[in-house]
Protein backbone atom coordinates (compact mmCIF):
# COMPACT_ATOMS: atom_id res chain seq x y z
CA UNK A 1 0.00 0.00 0.00
CA UNK A 2 1.70 3.73 -0.96
CA UNK A 3 0.50 6.82 0.33
CA UNK A 4 -0.36 10.34 -1.53
CA UNK A 5 0.93 13.62 -0.88
CA UNK A 6 -2.65 13.90 1.06
CA UNK A 7 -2.55 10.90 3.18
CA UNK A 8 1.05 10.72 4.31
CA UNK A 9 1.03 11.84 7.72
CA UNK A 10 2.69 15.69 7.95
CA UNK A 11 3.99 15.10 11.62
CA UNK A 12 6.36 11.74 10.36
CA UNK A 13 7.48 13.86 7.66
CA UNK A 14 8.66 17.09 9.42
CA UNK A 15 10.20 14.92 12.35
CA UNK A 16 12.22 12.96 9.28
CA UNK A 17 13.30 16.04 7.75
CA UNK A 18 14.69 17.79 11.26
CA UNK A 19 17.54 15.00 11.15
CA UNK A 20 18.18 14.44 7.85
CA UNK A 21 21.18 15.79 6.54
CA UNK A 22 20.44 15.47 2.34
CA UNK A 23 17.18 16.59 0.69
CA UNK A 24 13.77 15.39 0.91
CA UNK A 25 11.82 15.98 -2.10
CA UNK A 26 7.84 15.98 -2.42
CA UNK A 27 5.56 16.31 -5.55
CA UNK A 28 5.82 19.83 -6.25
CA UNK A 29 9.50 20.35 -4.87
CA UNK A 30 11.66 21.57 -7.43
CA UNK A 31 13.84 19.07 -8.85
CA UNK A 32 10.35 16.75 -7.88
CA UNK A 33 10.26 15.76 -11.51
CA UNK A 34 13.87 15.43 -12.15
CA UNK A 35 14.66 13.32 -9.31
CA UNK A 36 11.75 10.97 -10.06
CA UNK A 37 12.93 10.47 -13.12
CA UNK A 38 14.86 7.00 -14.21
CA UNK A 39 17.60 6.44 -17.12
CA UNK A 40 13.79 4.00 -19.05
CA UNK A 41 11.79 6.85 -20.30
CA UNK A 42 8.88 4.40 -20.55
CA UNK A 43 8.87 4.79 -16.24
CA UNK A 44 6.81 7.63 -15.49
CA UNK A 45 5.95 6.68 -11.55
CA UNK A 46 5.22 9.45 -8.83
CA UNK A 47 6.61 8.63 -5.14
CA UNK A 48 5.29 10.40 -1.95
CA UNK A 49 8.92 11.28 -1.17
CA UNK A 50 12.37 11.30 -2.53
CA UNK A 51 15.39 10.90 0.13
CA UNK A 52 18.05 11.96 -1.29
CA UNK A 53 20.31 10.79 1.15
CA UNK A 54 23.92 12.34 2.34
CA UNK A 55 25.45 9.86 4.56
CA UNK A 56 24.71 6.78 6.22
CA UNK A 57 22.16 8.43 9.37
CA UNK A 58 19.99 9.56 6.03
CA UNK A 59 19.96 5.91 4.71
CA UNK A 60 18.89 4.53 8.30
CA UNK A 61 16.42 7.58 8.76
CA UNK A 62 14.64 6.80 5.39
CA UNK A 63 14.49 3.08 6.11
CA UNK A 64 12.37 3.67 9.64
CA UNK A 65 10.43 6.40 7.86
CA UNK A 66 9.27 3.54 5.19
CA UNK A 67 9.37 0.53 7.22
CA UNK A 68 6.46 2.86 9.83
CA UNK A 69 4.61 4.27 7.21
CA UNK A 70 4.09 1.12 5.77
CA UNK A 71 5.19 2.46 2.31
CA UNK A 72 6.72 0.92 -0.61
CA UNK A 73 10.51 1.28 -0.69
CA UNK A 74 12.20 1.86 -3.62
CA UNK A 75 16.55 2.12 -3.35
CA UNK A 76 18.02 4.20 -6.31
CA UNK A 77 22.20 4.17 -7.62
CA UNK A 78 21.63 5.36 -10.86
CA UNK A 79 18.29 4.83 -11.69
CA UNK A 80 19.53 2.12 -14.43
CA UNK A 81 17.36 -1.01 -13.71
CA UNK A 82 15.50 -1.64 -16.81
CA UNK A 83 11.95 -2.46 -15.32
CA UNK A 84 12.47 0.73 -13.63
CA UNK A 85 12.51 -0.66 -10.20
CA UNK A 86 14.21 2.25 -8.06
CA UNK A 87 11.19 4.16 -8.50
CA UNK A 88 8.00 3.66 -7.20
CA UNK A 89 4.19 5.17 -7.15
CA UNK A 90 3.21 6.60 -3.74
CA UNK A 91 6.42 5.19 -1.57
CA UNK A 92 9.19 6.70 -0.38
CA UNK A 93 12.53 6.67 -2.92
CA UNK A 94 15.76 5.90 -1.22
CA UNK A 95 18.30 8.01 -3.60
CA UNK A 96 21.50 7.26 -2.82
CA UNK A 97 23.28 9.35 -5.64
CA UNK A 98 24.35 11.94 -3.56
CA UNK A 99 26.48 9.58 -1.91
CA UNK A 100 29.32 9.60 -4.38
CA UNK A 101 32.55 9.55 -2.73
CA UNK A 102 35.43 7.44 -4.08
CA UNK A 103 38.64 6.61 -2.45
CA UNK A 104 41.45 4.85 -4.00
CA UNK A 105 44.70 3.78 -2.22
CA UNK A 106 47.15 2.88 -4.79
CA UNK A 107 49.58 1.41 -2.79
CA UNK A 108 47.33 -1.05 -1.63
CA UNK A 109 45.37 -1.70 -5.01
CA UNK A 110 41.79 -0.87 -3.83
CA UNK A 111 39.28 1.68 -3.37
CA UNK A 112 36.34 2.13 -1.43
CA UNK A 113 33.04 3.61 -3.40
CA UNK A 114 30.01 4.86 -2.05
CA UNK A 115 26.79 3.53 -3.56
CA UNK A 116 25.96 6.31 -5.47
CA UNK A 117 28.81 6.37 -7.69
CA UNK A 118 28.60 5.76 -11.42
CA UNK A 119 31.05 3.78 -13.35
CA UNK A 120 32.54 6.36 -15.25
CA UNK A 121 33.07 7.99 -11.92
CA UNK A 122 35.30 5.07 -10.77
CA UNK A 123 37.06 4.68 -13.85
CA UNK A 124 38.19 8.19 -13.71
CA UNK A 125 39.69 8.06 -10.52
CA UNK A 126 41.16 4.68 -10.17
CA UNK A 127 42.52 4.98 -13.98
CA UNK A 128 44.82 8.14 -12.94
CA UNK A 129 46.58 5.51 -10.69
CA UNK A 130 46.98 3.27 -14.03
CA UNK A 131 44.36 0.94 -12.47
CA UNK A 132 40.62 -0.39 -12.58
CA UNK A 133 37.77 -2.31 -11.29
CA UNK A 134 35.95 -4.45 -13.82
CA UNK A 135 32.64 -3.47 -14.31
CA UNK A 136 29.97 -2.54 -16.69
CA UNK A 137 30.37 -0.67 -20.77
CA UNK A 138 28.41 2.66 -20.24
CA UNK A 139 29.61 5.29 -17.64
CA UNK A 140 26.73 6.50 -16.70
CA UNK A 141 25.17 3.07 -14.86
CA UNK A 142 25.33 3.31 -11.49
CA UNK A 143 27.68 1.13 -9.35
CA UNK A 144 24.99 -0.09 -6.83
CA UNK A 145 22.70 -1.98 -9.27
CA UNK A 146 25.38 -3.39 -11.81
CA UNK A 147 27.51 -4.73 -8.92
CA UNK A 148 25.11 -6.04 -6.92
CA UNK A 149 23.90 -8.31 -9.72
CA UNK A 150 27.64 -9.60 -10.41
CA UNK A 151 29.16 -6.86 -13.12
CA UNK A 152 29.63 -7.69 -16.71
CA UNK A 153 31.86 -5.81 -19.00
CA UNK A 154 34.97 -5.20 -21.31
CA UNK A 155 37.67 -6.19 -18.50
CA UNK A 156 35.51 -9.35 -16.90
CA UNK A 157 37.64 -12.37 -19.07
CA UNK A 158 40.66 -11.60 -17.63
CA UNK A 159 39.68 -10.13 -14.04
CA UNK A 160 36.34 -11.38 -13.23
CA UNK A 161 33.02 -10.27 -12.63
CA UNK A 162 32.90 -6.85 -10.41
CA UNK A 163 31.78 -8.94 -7.65
CA UNK A 164 34.71 -11.10 -7.66
CA UNK A 165 36.67 -8.03 -6.59
CA UNK A 166 34.51 -7.14 -4.09
CA UNK A 167 36.85 -7.02 -0.36
CA UNK A 168 33.70 -5.80 1.60
CA UNK A 169 30.20 -4.09 1.33
CA UNK A 170 28.31 -1.91 4.20
CA UNK A 171 24.72 -1.94 4.34
CA UNK A 172 22.15 -0.87 6.28
CA UNK A 173 19.74 -3.60 7.09
CA UNK A 174 15.66 -3.53 6.76
CA UNK A 175 16.02 -2.91 10.65
CA UNK A 176 17.77 -0.16 10.33
CA UNK A 177 21.03 -1.23 11.41
CA UNK A 178 24.59 -0.62 9.50
CA UNK A 179 26.07 -4.57 9.36
CA UNK A 180 29.65 -5.11 7.06
CA UNK A 181 30.08 -8.26 5.36
CA UNK A 182 33.41 -9.89 4.12
CA UNK A 183 35.19 -13.35 4.09
CA UNK A 184 35.25 -12.51 7.51
CA UNK A 185 32.39 -10.63 8.84
CA UNK A 186 28.60 -12.10 8.05
CA UNK A 187 30.52 -14.34 5.09
CA UNK A 188 26.87 -15.91 4.37
CA UNK A 189 25.85 -12.32 3.46
CA UNK A 190 28.52 -11.22 1.96
CA UNK A 191 28.04 -14.60 -0.65
CA UNK A 192 24.39 -13.18 -1.18
CA UNK A 193 25.91 -9.32 -1.82
CA UNK A 194 27.86 -10.79 -4.78
CA UNK A 195 25.06 -11.26 -7.28
CA UNK A 196 21.66 -11.00 -4.96
CA UNK A 197 20.98 -7.39 -5.42
CA UNK A 198 19.42 -5.11 -3.35
CA UNK A 199 17.49 -8.11 -1.25
CA UNK A 200 19.27 -8.04 2.04
CA UNK A 201 19.86 -4.38 2.99
CA UNK A 202 21.36 -1.08 1.19
CA UNK A 203 24.21 -0.74 0.63
CA UNK A 204 26.33 2.42 1.44
CA UNK A 205 29.85 1.33 0.64
CA UNK A 206 31.58 -1.25 -2.18
CA UNK A 207 35.44 -2.49 -1.19
CA UNK A 208 37.04 -3.09 -4.44
CA UNK A 209 40.15 -5.09 -5.20
CA UNK A 210 42.27 -2.74 -8.34
CA UNK A 211 44.33 -4.55 -10.98
CA UNK A 212 46.22 -2.53 -13.42
CA UNK A 213 45.00 -1.47 -16.46
CA UNK A 214 46.31 0.27 -19.72
CA UNK A 215 45.77 3.22 -19.86
CA UNK A 216 45.80 2.16 -23.39
CA UNK A 217 44.04 -1.09 -24.95
CA UNK A 218 42.74 -2.18 -28.74
CA UNK A 219 39.44 -1.67 -28.91
CA UNK A 220 36.61 -0.64 -30.65
CA UNK A 221 34.00 -1.48 -33.20
CA UNK A 222 34.45 -3.12 -37.07
CA UNK A 223 31.58 -3.09 -39.06
CA UNK A 224 30.05 -5.28 -41.50
CA UNK A 225 26.73 -5.08 -43.84
CA UNK A 226 24.01 -7.15 -41.70
CA UNK A 227 23.28 -9.64 -44.74
CA UNK A 228 27.18 -11.24 -43.86
CA UNK A 229 26.39 -12.54 -39.95
CA UNK A 230 25.52 -15.90 -40.54
CA UNK A 231 29.06 -16.01 -42.55
CA UNK A 232 30.56 -13.83 -39.67
CA UNK A 233 29.14 -15.31 -36.77
CA UNK A 234 30.85 -18.78 -38.17
CA UNK A 235 33.89 -17.34 -38.66
CA UNK A 236 33.94 -15.33 -35.34
CA UNK A 237 32.89 -18.73 -32.79
CA UNK A 238 35.93 -20.37 -34.07
CA UNK A 239 37.92 -17.19 -33.75
CA UNK A 240 36.78 -16.62 -30.34
CA UNK A 241 37.22 -20.48 -29.22
CA UNK A 242 40.96 -20.49 -28.13
CA UNK A 243 40.75 -16.56 -27.04
CA UNK A 244 43.12 -15.52 -24.12
CA UNK A 245 41.20 -13.88 -21.48
CA UNK A 246 42.86 -10.20 -22.52
CA UNK A 247 39.82 -10.19 -25.41
CA UNK A 248 36.38 -9.76 -25.01
CA UNK A 249 34.30 -9.07 -27.27
CA UNK A 250 30.75 -8.16 -27.98
CA UNK A 251 28.65 -8.66 -31.20
CA UNK A 252 26.12 -5.95 -32.06
CA UNK A 253 23.67 -6.62 -35.10
CA UNK A 254 21.69 -2.97 -35.57
CA UNK A 255 21.10 -0.01 -37.96
CA UNK A 256 24.16 1.58 -38.14
CA UNK A 257 23.71 4.59 -35.57
CA UNK A 258 23.87 8.59 -36.50
CA UNK A 259 27.00 8.66 -34.07
CA UNK A 260 30.00 11.23 -35.17
CA UNK A 261 32.54 8.44 -35.70
CA UNK A 262 30.04 6.56 -38.18
CA UNK A 263 30.41 8.40 -41.67
CA UNK A 264 26.72 9.91 -42.71
CA UNK A 265 26.25 7.68 -45.28
CA UNK A 266 26.55 4.55 -43.20
CA UNK A 267 23.82 5.63 -40.59
CA UNK A 268 20.35 3.90 -40.76
CA UNK A 269 22.39 0.80 -42.74
CA UNK A 270 21.83 -2.76 -41.04
CA UNK A 271 24.99 -3.53 -40.03
CA UNK A 272 26.83 -6.46 -37.63
CA UNK A 273 29.48 -5.30 -35.77
CA UNK A 274 32.13 -7.18 -33.56
CA UNK A 275 33.23 -4.52 -30.82
CA UNK A 276 36.81 -5.83 -29.06
CA UNK A 277 38.67 -4.89 -26.03
CA UNK A 278 41.97 -6.29 -25.68
CA UNK A 279 43.88 -4.95 -22.54
CA UNK A 280 47.30 -7.46 -22.84
CA UNK A 281 50.12 -6.14 -24.84
CA UNK A 282 48.80 -3.98 -27.82
CA UNK A 283 51.34 -6.33 -30.47
CA UNK A 284 50.27 -9.59 -29.68
CA UNK A 285 46.55 -7.94 -29.52
CA UNK A 286 47.14 -6.94 -33.37
CA UNK A 287 48.22 -10.18 -33.88
CA UNK A 288 45.36 -12.13 -32.75
CA UNK A 289 42.38 -9.10 -34.16
CA UNK A 290 44.37 -9.19 -37.32
CA UNK A 291 41.94 -12.31 -38.83
CA UNK A 292 38.97 -10.66 -37.79
CA UNK A 293 40.08 -7.13 -39.70
CA UNK A 294 41.11 -9.45 -42.54
CA UNK A 295 37.43 -11.12 -42.71
CA UNK A 296 35.26 -10.35 -45.62
CA UNK A 297 34.88 -6.45 -47.03
CA UNK A 298 34.32 -4.53 -43.79
CA UNK A 299 32.51 -1.07 -44.07
CA UNK A 300 33.98 0.67 -41.07
CA UNK A 301 37.39 -0.37 -38.61
CA UNK A 302 37.41 1.33 -35.33
CA UNK A 303 39.58 -1.12 -34.05
CA UNK A 304 42.74 0.78 -32.58
CA UNK A 305 44.79 1.38 -29.75
CA UNK A 306 42.88 3.99 -27.53
CA UNK A 307 42.85 5.08 -23.69
CA UNK A 308 40.63 2.52 -21.27
CA UNK A 309 38.11 5.58 -20.51
CA UNK A 310 37.54 6.77 -24.29
CA UNK A 311 36.60 3.30 -25.21
CA UNK A 312 33.94 2.54 -22.08
CA UNK A 313 32.66 6.04 -23.10
CA UNK A 314 31.69 4.95 -26.52
CA UNK A 315 27.98 3.44 -26.06
CA UNK A 316 26.79 6.02 -24.19
CA UNK A 317 25.54 8.45 -26.77
CA UNK A 318 23.73 5.32 -28.13
CA UNK A 319 21.81 4.66 -24.62
CA UNK A 320 20.54 7.81 -23.40
CA UNK A 321 18.70 8.77 -20.97
CA UNK A 322 15.09 9.17 -21.42
CA UNK A 323 14.42 6.72 -24.22
CA UNK A 324 12.25 3.84 -24.24
CA UNK A 325 13.12 0.64 -23.67
CA UNK A 326 12.15 -2.84 -23.12
CA UNK A 327 15.02 -6.06 -23.16
CA UNK A 328 14.88 -9.36 -23.44
CA UNK A 329 17.62 -11.64 -22.40
CA UNK A 330 19.05 -14.97 -22.35
CA UNK A 331 22.10 -16.94 -21.80
CA UNK A 332 23.18 -19.10 -24.86
CA UNK A 333 25.67 -22.20 -24.64
CA UNK A 334 27.04 -21.47 -28.26
CA UNK A 335 26.53 -19.85 -31.64
CA UNK A 336 25.48 -23.18 -33.00
CA UNK A 337 24.27 -23.25 -36.66
CA UNK A 338 20.45 -23.44 -35.86
CA UNK A 339 21.03 -20.01 -33.36
CA UNK A 340 23.07 -18.35 -36.05
CA UNK A 341 19.68 -18.54 -38.39
CA UNK A 342 17.74 -17.18 -35.86
CA UNK A 343 19.99 -14.33 -35.32
CA UNK A 344 20.06 -13.77 -38.64
CA UNK A 345 16.52 -14.31 -39.56
CA UNK A 346 15.28 -11.43 -36.50
CA UNK A 347 18.25 -9.31 -36.71
CA UNK A 348 16.89 -8.42 -40.16
CA UNK A 349 13.32 -7.71 -38.92
CA UNK A 350 14.45 -4.55 -36.61
CA UNK A 351 12.64 -1.85 -37.28
CA UNK A 352 13.63 1.26 -35.06
CA UNK A 353 17.09 2.95 -35.89
CA UNK A 354 17.99 2.81 -32.60
CA UNK A 355 17.25 -0.49 -31.72
CA UNK A 356 20.78 -3.02 -30.58
CA UNK A 357 21.04 -6.38 -30.04
CA UNK A 358 23.74 -7.17 -28.58
CA UNK A 359 25.81 -10.77 -28.02
CA UNK A 360 28.39 -10.77 -25.16
CA UNK A 361 31.55 -12.91 -25.27
CA UNK A 362 31.37 -14.64 -21.59
CA UNK A 363 34.07 -17.02 -20.20
CA UNK A 364 37.63 -16.67 -19.42
CA UNK A 365 38.32 -15.44 -15.57
CA UNK A 366 34.50 -15.43 -15.03
CA UNK A 367 34.01 -19.42 -15.36
CA UNK A 368 37.08 -19.93 -13.17
CA UNK A 369 35.59 -19.09 -10.01
CA UNK A 370 33.48 -22.23 -8.45
CA UNK A 371 30.16 -21.66 -8.85
CA UNK A 372 28.84 -21.65 -5.30
CA UNK A 373 31.40 -18.94 -4.00
CA UNK A 374 29.08 -16.10 -4.80
CA UNK A 375 25.13 -16.02 -5.59
CA UNK A 376 25.80 -15.01 -9.21
CA UNK A 377 24.33 -17.46 -11.30
CA UNK A 378 25.87 -17.66 -15.02
CA UNK A 379 29.45 -18.45 -14.54
CA UNK A 380 28.92 -21.08 -16.98
CA UNK A 381 27.28 -19.09 -19.96
CA UNK A 382 28.73 -18.73 -23.22
CA UNK A 383 27.38 -16.08 -24.74
CA UNK A 384 24.44 -13.33 -22.77
CA UNK A 385 21.96 -12.15 -25.19
CA UNK A 386 20.79 -8.39 -24.37
CA UNK A 387 17.20 -8.29 -27.31
CA UNK A 388 16.67 -4.75 -26.57
CA UNK A 389 13.82 -2.81 -28.25
CA UNK A 390 14.66 1.62 -27.97
CA UNK A 391 12.65 4.10 -29.55
CA UNK A 392 12.33 7.69 -28.68
CA UNK A 393 9.29 7.39 -27.16
CA UNK A 394 5.86 5.76 -27.07
CA UNK A 395 5.62 5.62 -31.52
CA UNK A 396 6.61 2.34 -32.61
CA UNK A 397 7.48 1.41 -28.91
CA UNK A 398 5.25 -1.84 -29.17
CA UNK A 399 6.19 -3.00 -32.49
CA UNK A 400 9.75 -3.44 -31.73
CA UNK A 401 8.67 -4.79 -27.74
CA UNK A 402 6.78 -7.51 -29.89
CA UNK A 403 10.03 -7.82 -31.98
CA UNK A 404 12.11 -8.48 -29.07
CA UNK A 405 9.72 -11.34 -27.88
CA UNK A 406 9.48 -13.16 -31.11
CA UNK A 407 12.66 -13.21 -31.41
CA UNK A 408 13.19 -14.57 -27.55
CA UNK A 409 10.79 -17.07 -27.82
CA UNK A 410 12.41 -18.05 -30.76
CA UNK A 411 15.42 -18.78 -28.87
CA UNK A 412 13.30 -20.28 -26.90
CA UNK A 413 15.18 -24.11 -27.20
CA UNK A 414 18.35 -22.88 -26.85
CA UNK A 415 18.97 -20.78 -23.60
CA UNK A 416 18.64 -22.12 -20.17
CA UNK A 417 19.48 -19.14 -17.80
CA UNK A 418 19.48 -14.92 -17.32
CA UNK A 419 21.72 -12.51 -16.35
CA UNK A 420 19.64 -11.24 -13.10
CA UNK A 421 20.51 -7.40 -14.16
CA UNK A 422 19.19 -8.00 -17.43
CA UNK A 423 15.63 -8.92 -16.56
CA UNK A 424 12.46 -7.03 -16.84
CA UNK A 425 9.51 -7.56 -14.30
CA UNK A 426 9.15 -11.07 -15.55
CA UNK A 427 7.96 -12.95 -12.42
CA UNK A 428 9.57 -15.14 -9.68
CA UNK A 429 10.12 -18.44 -11.80
CA UNK A 430 12.54 -16.39 -13.96
CA UNK A 431 14.38 -14.91 -11.08
CA UNK A 432 15.02 -18.32 -9.94
CA UNK A 433 16.08 -19.48 -13.31
CA UNK A 434 19.05 -16.63 -13.25
CA UNK A 435 20.14 -17.81 -9.86
CA UNK A 436 19.01 -22.09 -10.49
CA UNK A 437 17.36 -23.69 -7.81
CA UNK A 438 20.36 -24.48 -5.35
CA UNK A 439 20.98 -20.86 -5.04
CA UNK A 440 18.24 -19.46 -4.66
CA UNK A 441 17.04 -21.60 -2.19
CA UNK A 442 19.94 -20.39 0.06
CA UNK A 443 18.94 -16.37 -1.37
CA UNK A 444 15.63 -17.39 0.19
CA UNK A 445 16.79 -18.73 3.41
CA UNK A 446 19.06 -15.37 3.39
CA UNK A 447 16.18 -12.73 2.82
CA UNK A 448 14.49 -14.43 5.92
CA UNK A 449 17.52 -13.55 8.41
CA UNK A 450 18.32 -9.81 6.73
CA UNK A 451 14.75 -8.93 5.76
CA UNK A 452 11.96 -11.47 6.77
CA UNK A 453 9.24 -9.22 6.09
CA UNK A 454 10.50 -8.54 1.96
CA UNK A 455 10.90 -4.40 2.84
CA UNK A 456 13.13 -4.32 0.21
CA UNK A 457 11.04 -5.80 -2.51
CA UNK A 458 11.08 -3.58 -5.32
CA UNK A 459 14.38 -5.03 -7.34
CA UNK A 460 14.51 -9.06 -8.49
CA UNK A 461 13.20 -9.82 -5.74
CA UNK A 462 13.66 -13.13 -3.44
CA UNK A 463 10.67 -13.28 -1.40
CA UNK A 464 11.33 -14.78 1.76
CA UNK A 465 8.58 -16.91 1.92
C1 LIG B 1 22.71 1.79 -20.37
C2 LIG B 1 22.92 0.57 -19.54
C3 LIG B 1 24.09 -0.15 -19.67
C4 LIG B 1 24.30 -1.28 -18.90
N1 LIG B 1 25.46 -1.97 -19.05
C5 LIG B 1 25.73 -3.00 -18.23
C6 LIG B 1 26.99 -3.65 -18.27
O1 LIG B 1 27.85 -3.32 -19.05
N2 LIG B 1 27.20 -4.68 -17.42
C7 LIG B 1 26.27 -5.08 -16.52
O2 LIG B 1 26.55 -5.99 -15.75
N3 LIG B 1 25.06 -4.50 -16.47
C8 LIG B 1 24.77 -3.47 -17.30
N4 LIG B 1 23.55 -2.86 -17.24
C9 LIG B 1 22.53 -3.38 -16.34
C10 LIG B 1 22.77 -2.79 -14.96
O3 LIG B 1 23.69 -3.60 -14.27
C11 LIG B 1 21.47 -2.71 -14.17
O4 LIG B 1 20.54 -1.94 -14.87
C12 LIG B 1 21.73 -2.14 -12.79
O5 LIG B 1 20.61 -2.45 -12.01
C13 LIG B 1 21.96 -0.66 -12.81
O6 LIG B 1 22.25 -0.18 -11.54
P1 LIG B 1 21.76 1.27 -11.06
O7 LIG B 1 22.29 1.46 -9.70
O8 LIG B 1 22.05 2.29 -12.09
O9 LIG B 1 20.20 1.04 -11.11
P2 LIG B 1 19.00 1.36 -10.12
O10 LIG B 1 17.82 1.37 -11.01
O11 LIG B 1 19.26 2.57 -9.32
O12 LIG B 1 18.98 0.10 -9.20
C14 LIG B 1 18.84 -1.19 -9.74
C15 LIG B 1 18.41 -2.19 -8.66
O13 LIG B 1 19.41 -2.22 -7.64
C16 LIG B 1 18.87 -1.80 -6.41
N5 LIG B 1 19.84 -0.91 -5.76
C17 LIG B 1 20.42 0.18 -6.30
N6 LIG B 1 21.26 0.72 -5.42
C18 LIG B 1 21.21 -0.04 -4.31
C19 LIG B 1 21.85 0.02 -3.06
N7 LIG B 1 22.72 0.98 -2.75
N8 LIG B 1 21.55 -0.91 -2.14
C20 LIG B 1 20.66 -1.89 -2.41
N9 LIG B 1 20.02 -1.99 -3.58
C21 LIG B 1 20.29 -1.08 -4.52
C22 LIG B 1 17.61 -1.07 -6.75
O14 LIG B 1 16.69 -1.08 -5.73
C23 LIG B 1 17.12 -1.80 -7.98
O15 LIG B 1 16.41 -2.93 -7.61
C24 LIG B 1 23.32 -1.72 -18.00
C25 LIG B 1 22.13 -1.00 -17.87
C26 LIG B 1 21.94 0.12 -18.64
C27 LIG B 1 20.66 0.86 -18.51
Amino acid sequence: MGATEAELDRAAVRELSASFGGDLVRPGDPGYDEHRRVWNGSIDRRPAVIARCAEVPDVIAAIGFGRDAGLPVAVRGAGHSFPGHSVCDEGIVIDLRPMSEIRVDPDRRTAKAQAGVLLGELDAATQRHGLAVPAGIVTHTGLAGLTLGGGIGWLMRKHGLTVDQLLSVTLVTAAGEVVRASEDENPDLFWGLRGGGGNFGVVTEFEFRLNPLGPIVLAGPIYWPMKESPRLLRFYRDWIAEAPDELMTIVIHRKAPAVSFIPTELHGEPVVSVVSCWCGELEEGERLIAPLRRFGSPLLDLCQPKPYLEHQAMFDPTFPHGWWYYMRACDVDELSDEVIEIVADHSSRIVSPLTAFPIWQMGGAVARVADDETAFGGRGAGHTFNITSMTEGPDGFEEERRWARDFWTALAPHHHGVYVNFLMEEGEERVRQAYGAERYDRLKALKRTWDPDNLLRLNQNISPS
